[in-house]
């Protein structure tokens, strides 16, 4: 039974408010970084009432040093020293934890030193001083009483502790020096889970990107002398832009490109600049004028959560920093010596602050707040850098620290142990040496080891991946996926600018062929410009894809009519997505049909020849065949749709995504069913889900009889080496006795197979 009658320490939100903001000007005051902790140690203990409060700071070798005092013996400070691991206050650093104890003495850990006068004293609290993972000290209060202390007086503490971390790591205290150079045990290796924004794996050291700088006078003394100084920022900060835009780096980046270009728009915003120059006149630095109008806009935007709002919100916040910084006379700060293997850090960034950096020395990006979509993400999957989303990157990461940077599962390992490192090594190395096999295939015929000729094609987006086309050895592009332009752009591209893309398209793509799908926007992706209006609840079965085109039939006519347009005189493939019954076809031909005979009366050439195919994702199509095949010149199988809609299993979630497996009995008849009556209709048939870029599935896939796969760029080599090294006419004969099993997945047994007959999978 709990007899304690003992009062309990508490402390309100308007109390630890106020000690926030008087610590704040200890911190922003004058003084020796020592004098200021005194200052703060007499505060907390006046504000907390506690009979004691100390600051023990982290030495080299392991070693807490009492730095300063308010109620234990002062002659301590800087003679008492425990060693991690020592005593409470050691304990607290060796497990980088908070304790709170009413009865200090009786705890296993109290370690008695009398220099210090401790012995009266029967209730601690103390909290570890963390900064980028590391114990850099230990906070303590003290009563003489026995106390129960609250949660919210650990929390407060805590938060002290953050403040009173920055005082340390500025290195007035100790030098820096002085524990890095022994190694600092307390420095532990960590993991952190994200999101995995861009594919890919790359080790390097920490480069922090630190966008913000303090403003030193907010007060201006000239108006004029403010704006003046203003318009020089600009004009430097356009100039650099400008630079950037023209770099050679940036040829041929297509959509990235025009991110910055819309990007220079925002620089020229009315509005914003009015803004700051309206501020500057009521008495502003041209800093101070910056600043606060981006707090205003931050403050006004920050609740919404819409992504095109959070999109822009990030583009000015990377232009408050980058004028802040021409404004400083710091124009090109984050270009400045970098390590030779460069993994940024940042809170958020925006795509010419990636820029910024030397692309050869980057490898890979970790930011705290961004998805895939957004634009810095796009630009750094055109310059083929992995990128992981993790909160907490900041307070758990150092300058330099070493990092490993898992772009395919969203992980990033935080000064790695050596076995990290070494398996990282590995994977690293292995995958240049795969690279290497598959670059050497690039020149070879895609054909199989018995001699059957397999089409690969290209699934592309962005006309970055264009690039690809032609160094893979691929044929043509199998899937272009038209929203992904529409999806990176700030406003509805009209007609024109939609003709002038897909005209470069066809160009870049010379003379092979391009599949163009129309946009299948809805379900996850999101046109920032587009409301779909009321959140849906099944989105993935909801208003998408050519649900959307035909419900507004403006927007499909404008996308046809440029597609044709672009054409003028080339060859056309146009495919539509998500086509649930043959209805649907005919309603979207008509359409085309219409665009036609516009084209005609208009007197522009038209394509060379035009080609109509569907997206087979939808299971109710597979029932009308026999109405669809003669309607249609191809057909090609969106896997990924088509496997979510037939196992009733959300394709997004992780809980269900892989819950089916595509390589089963159920998946492999339907697709087997389907090669048959597309051989028999003569119509050819493709496949472009995630399954086409694997090479066990594909592997499966041709079995079945498809003989054109359309991936990804990275899967082209290990797809045609698997290809090169397989015998169709055993594998067609082995998969005759998988269709009927009951099994999950036939996997292992198509693995099995692989590994008896030498294929390279
Ligand atoms: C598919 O569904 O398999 C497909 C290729 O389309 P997306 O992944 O773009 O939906
Ligand atoms: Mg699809």
């Amino acid at each position: 039974m709990d007899t304690r009658t003992e009062p309990m320490v508490s402390f309100d939100g308007a109390a630890s408010r106020r000690m926030l903001a008087r610590l704040r000007d200890v911190m922003a005051g004058s003084g020796s970084g020592q004098e200021r902790l005194d200052k703060i140690v007499t505060l907390i203990r006046a504000e907390m009432r506690a009979d004691v409060c100390s600051c023990y700071v982290m030495r080299a070798g392991e070693v807490l040093e009492l730095f300063a005092t308010e109620g234990l013996n002062k002659t301590a400070v800087h003679n008492t020293r425990l060693r991690v691991g020592e005593g409470i206050v050691g304990d607290i650093a060796a497990h980088a934890r908070a304790i709170a104890l009413d009865n200090a003495p009786s705890h296993p850990s109290f370690a008695y030193r009398p220099e210090t006068g401790e012995d009266p004293f029967l209730s601690l609290a103390g909290v570890p001083i963390l900064r980028g993972g590391k114990v850099r000290g230990v906070l303590v209060i003290q009563h003489k009483e026995r106390h129960r202390y609250t949660e919210e007086v650990v929390e407060v503490l805590q938060t002290i502790a953050m403040v009173v971390a920055e005082l340390v790591a500025a290195g007035e205290l100790v030098n820096p020096q002085e524990v890095a150079a022994t190694g600092d045990p307390v420095l532990l290796p960590t993991r952190l889970s994200g999101a995995a924004l861009n594919p890919g794996l790359a080790m390097g050291l920490a480069v922090i990107h630190r966008p913000q700088l303090t403003i030193r006078q907010m007060v201006a003394e000239d108006a004029g002398t403010e704006l003046e100084r203003l318009n020089q920022a600009l004009a430097s900060m356009h100039d650099a832009i400008d630079k950037l835009l023209a770099a050679t780096a940036l040829a041929g980046l297509g959509e990235p490109r025009d991110i910055l270009e819309t990007y220079r728009m925002f620089a020229e915003d009315r509005g914003w600049l009015s803004r700051i120059r309206e501020a500057i006149r009521k008495g502003l630095t041209a800093e101070g004028a910056v600043q606060q109008v981006q707090d205003d806009t931050r403050a006004r935007m920050s609740h919404m959560t819409d992504p095109y709002i959070r999109e822009k919100l990030l583009d000015f916040e990377d232009l408050t920093n980058r004028l802040l910084q021409h404004l400083s006379g710091r124009g090109q700060d984050g270009a400045g010596a970098l390590p030779e293997d460069t993994i940024l850090v940042a809170r958020s960034m925006g795509p010419a602050e990636l820029l910024d950096y030397d692309r050869h020395r980057l490898r890979a990006v970790i930011l705290e707040d961004g998805s895939p979509s957004s634009h810095v993400s796009i630009v750094a999957r055109a310059l083929n850098i992995p990128v992981v989303q993790a909160t907490e990157a900041l307070s758990r990461i150092e300058p330099l620290d070493p990092l490993i940077v898992d772009g395919d599962h969203g992980a990033v390992y935080v000064r790695p142990a050596e076995d990290i490192q070494m398996t990282f090594s590995e994977s690293v190395a292995l995958r240049a040496m795969k690279e290497q096999v598959y670059a050497e295939t690039r020149g070879l015929p895609s054909v199989t080891r018995d001699g059957v000729p397999i089409s690969i094609v290209l699934n592309c987006g962005l006309l970055f991946d264009l690039a690809h086309l032609h160094a893979s050895g691929s044929e043509g592009i199998g899937l272009y996926r038209t929203e992904i332009p529409f999806m990176v752009r700030s406003s509805y591209p009209d007609v024109q600018a939609q003709t002038e893309l897909y005209a470069r398209i066809l160009d870049e793509a010379a003379d092979k062929p391009v599949v163009f799908r129309t946009l299948d926007v809805g379900g996850d992706k999101v046109l920032p410009y587009i409301s779909a209006g009321a959140e849906e609840e099944n989105p993935a079965l909801g208003w998408r894809a050519i649900r959307i085109g035909l419900d507004h039939p403006s927007l499909l006519r404008q996308q046809l009519r440029a597609l044709l347009r672009a054409a003028a005189g080339r060859p056309l493939s146009v495919m539509f997505p998500m086509i649930a019954e043959v209805a649907e076809l005919d309603a979207a031909r008509r359409l085309l049909e219409l665009e036609l005979t516009r084209l005609r009366a208009h007197g522009v050439e038209e394509p060379s020849r035009l080609r109509v195919g569907v997206m087979l994702e939808v299971p109710s199509l597979l029932w009308q065949l026999p109405a669809l095949l003669p309607r249609v010149d191809f057909v090609s199988v969106g896997s990924n749709d088509l496997g979510q809609y037939i196992f009733a299993s959300d394709r997004g979630n992780p809980r269900t995504a892989h819950r089916y497996d595509p390589l089963s009995p159920a998946m492999l008849t339907l697709l087997k069913r389907l090669v048959e009556a597309c051989g028999e209709a003569r119509v050819p048939l493709s496949i472009c889900g995630e399954m086409a870029g694997k090479p066990l599935d594909a592997m499966a896939l041709i079995g079945l009889g498809f003989r054109t796969l359309s991936m990804s760029p990275p899967s082209v080599g290990p797809v045609k080496t698997m290809l090169r090294s397989l015998d169709v006419a055993a594998l067609r004969q082995y998969m005759d006795g998988l269709y009927q099993r009951g099994d999950h997945s036939v996997r292992i047994k198509l693995r099995a197979f692989a590994q008896d007959h030498g294929v390279v999978i």
